[in-house]
């Protein structure tokens, strides 16, 4: 357990870094330093409510209220309790981590408490580690990543259902495309709002492209998708980070820039070969051999985003001119941009159609998948793929988030048309509403937005706890560390959480019996481990089943 906790630190300090960027940036805003604007001030409002924020000024001096409020939180000390866990979330969940003493403190603090843990010969007991690592859970969900995907809506938009174009066929030779590549959307936003200006596409076409394009790419593309709606210049998403490859093989790509997360250390290799410019735009992403970068700054954002799109510009000639490119790649289209606030706008303004729906068992439960992608024991997202199928099949209502949800709307499950795929309640379901079966919820670091409607979920049921609520979590691919401190905090939520491949846990058998069994009867989450598809579809039905008796729906 003590490198699982590591493995947390690692996932919890980058979702953090993510959070601390956005905070910059929503300060540097609120004072007019950048290309942004304050778009949700409802939200702002309605969030800073909820944490007990003082409300009475201007939108800007919200907004700075908000971020000095967030930023005292991170920084608490471990035995000191986040005020943003007490505001955000539910009061039982609240009182079990109390008994547990595993509320947390700031996350600043959980991460120095959890690290110093992990030394050699200082936290010998496996249970004492895990629980180490289920209060980090806590703070990383409400304080990194509520904080986080809220600000970033206020900022950038509430997600909204409309129709993206998605896949690799996103990539056209003949236009000048700027890739962004990690989790934070900062500068491909401002590249957007820069790269829609005619004179800008004028550029473009002076150095004979048809025009200029940022095209959305992984989890900084799925931050842009759910949010702003395609047009000819923000013109599709191409896919999750194990396309990493294919996308920059593709002789298509003029500009690869890098925030945090998922860049590989093989990307140069692919620069030099495929001609296009390598930029790394975050202190934290560093490749060998690539010594050109710009540090997202958000008062600087304007002239960061035209500096990478004239790069872009420079770039076209010489690649058109050198690489043949693959061309006729597959494209299609799905609909992105499922929120809790477009959920609820979706039935109608209230949780209501859709308790209906789960209360007369039209729809059996709900799954938020939330997953990365692995080729670890199959192919890309094959397992993904089949585990979504299996769920919607059985009346399962399934929110995908992270890699797992691009792969689900590669695979056409986010149109729809996938209603035909679905039983005959989810189907009534889709029909009725005009909603797919599968509704695209984000980014990995939506898992704590997910959990936000969970509370909501629970309260409007007459505040049933998680345990018995009639929901799984899903990770058919996870991979990296993120996606670990994700399964811990779904434990600690109290949820069912299954898991694949099989995590490398097994060594320990104390370990393995307390997250698969005794967990249960402790935070009420248990960690269900299986290869196979239609096995592991059937014990959450199970799960779930159980579930429904035991509240009586
Ligand atoms: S889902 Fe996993 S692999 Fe994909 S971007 Fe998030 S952490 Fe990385």
């Amino acid at each position: 357990m003590r490198m699982m906790l590591i493995r947390n630190v690692l996932g919890a300090s980058t979702y953090q870094y993510h959070t601390e960027q956005t905070i910059k940036t929503l300060i540097a805003t609120a004072q007019g330093k950048t290309p942004f604007k304050i778009s949700e001030p409802e939200k702002l409002k309605t969030f800073a409510e909820r944490l007990g924020v003082d409300t009475s000024g201007t939108d800007n001096e919200i907004a700075i209220n908000l971020c000095e409020f967030v930023t005292e939180d991170f920084n608490r000390t471990f035995t000191n309790s986040s005020e943003i866990v007490k505001a955000l979330a539910p009061k039982e969940r609240q009182d079990v981590w109390n008994k547990l003493d595993i509320f947390p403190g700031g996350i600043h603090g959980e991460l120095m408490f959890s690290t110093s843990s992990c030394l050699t010969n200082v936290d010998g007991y496996y249970a004492s580690l895990a629980f180490k690592a289920m209060r980090l859970g806590i703070a990383m969900a409400y304080q990194s990543q509520i904080v986080n995907e809220f600000c970033q809506d206020i900022l950038f938009n509430i997600p909204r259902p409309h129709k993206m174009r998605v896949n690799l066929g996103v990539l056209d030779p003949d236009y000048v495309n700027a890739v962004p590549n990690g989790h934070e959307p900062f500068l491909a936003l401002a590249m957007v709002q820069i790269a829609r200006k005619p004179e800008w596409q004028k550029k473009a076409k002076a150095v004979g492209a048809k025009g200029l394009r940022i095209i959305a790419n992984i989890e900084t593309g799925q931050e842009m998708i759910q949010r702003w709606e395609m047009d000819d210049v923000f013109y599709g998403f191409t896919g999750n980070w194990i396309s990493q490859e294919a996308i920059l093989a593709s002789g298509c790509i003029d500009l690869f820039f890098c925030d945090m997360n998922c860049s590989m250390s093989i990307d140069p290799i692919y620069a030099e070969k495929y001609k296009f410019k390598l930029i790394p735009v975050s202190e934290v992403i560093v490749f060998e051999g690539i010594t050109d970068r710009i540090n997202y700054k958000p008062e600087k954002a304007e002239d960061q985003a035209s500096q990478l799109l004239q790069m872009a510009i420079d770039n076209f000639k010489e690649r058109r001119a050198s690489i043949e490119p693959v061309i006729g790649l597959e494209m299609g289209e799905a609909i992105v941009g499922f929120s809790t606030e477009s959920i609820i706008s979706a039935l109608g303004g209230s949780l209501d159609p859709l308790l209906k729906v789960l209360k007369d068992g039209t729809i059996r439960g709900i799954a938020g998948l939330i997953s990365c992608t692995t080729l670890r024991d199959k192919g890309q997202d094959v397992h993904t793929i089949s585990i979504a199928k299996e769920l919607i099949k059985n009346d399962i209502l399934v929110l995908a988030m992270g890699c797992g949800n691009g792969a689900l709307q590669i695979a056409g499950l986010c149109l729809l048309e996938a209603k035909d795929l679905a039983g005959p309640g989810l189907k009534s379901l889709c029909e009725t509403l005009g909603i797919p079966p599968i509704l695209s919820y984000g980014t990995c670091t939506d898992t704590g937005r997910i959990a936000d409607l969970i509370g909501a979920i629970s309260k409007a049921l007459g505040d049933i706890p998680i345990p018995d609520l009639p929901i799984v979590a899903v990770a058919p691919e996870y991979m990296e560390q993120k996606a670990t401190i994700d399964a811990v905090f779904a434990l600690a939520f109290g949820l069912y959480t299954y898991v694949n491949p099989v995590p490398t846990v097994t060594g320990g058998s104390d370990l393995v019996k307390f997250l698969t069994v005794d967990c249960k009867d402790i935070t009420g989450g248990v960690l269900h481990v299986e290869t196979d598809t239609v096995q592991a579809v059937a014990a959450m039905l199970e799960h779930i089943e159980t579930n429904r008796k035991k509240i009586g729906i």
